[in-house]
């Protein structure tokens, strides 16, 4: 059975912004940000979530399966960063998934920074909301301080994690959106 669709908004008095999360098996948080009638997701999640819409824009915070296998060849804007690469274990870069234009990027009242952060893969990055100060933080950064795994990031992984930690704990974020489990609200 597919799982049910089920968004739930991120946080009171944030209009537009909203999250899938189940536990109950591997795969990714699926973030949603609306504005007038158009629809930007961060993570696609494994593919078993049925999406009720098409997205007109994709950003992927890493090529993991359980991240990307949601991603239906017929999006047209689905991007990832250009240093993700399929040699690593579990990732499945989809097709259709092109680098990313610029580093950052406005999606109506909404303005993402794109913060490149390797270690749990060479091309995972972030997304930096800085009009409510929401961090979606792929598996780079959990709720309660932990960190995505670095056995899977190639060489030199575990250094790279701890730099990309380290300018993640420079942003004043309030609500971290990571990849998998809860969110966390300052
Ligand atoms: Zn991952």
């Amino acid at each position: 059975m597919p799982a049910k669709f089920n968004f739930k908004p991120i946080a009171d008095g944030i209009e537009g912004a909203y999250f899938l999360r189940d536990d109950s098996r591997i795969t990714s948080n699926i973030y949603l940000f609306e504005h007038e009638g158009k629809k930007l997701i961060v993570d696609a999640g494994d593919g078993r979530d049925i999406l009720p819409f098409t997205p007109d824009i994709c950003f992927l915070t890493h090529g993991h399966f359980d991240h990307v296998g949601g991603v239906k060849t017929g999006w047209k804007e689905v991007f990832i960063h250009p240093s993700e690469t399929i040699t690593s274990k579990f990732a499945v870069i989809p097709v259709n998934a092109h680098p990313l234009p610029s580093t950052s990027f406005d999606f109506g009242k909404f303005h993402f920074e794109i913060i490149h952060t390797p270690g749990h893969t060479p091309g995972s990055m972030c997304l930096f909301e800085t009009n409510n100060s929401i961090l979606v933080s792929g598996d780079t950064l959990f709720a309660g301080g932990g960190f995505g795994r670095t056995d899977l990031g190639g060489e030199g992984a575990e250094e790279k994690m701890q730099e990309s930690l380290e300018i993640l704990s420079r942003l004043d974020w309030k609500i971290l959106c990571p990849g998998h489990g809860e969110l966390e609200f300052k």
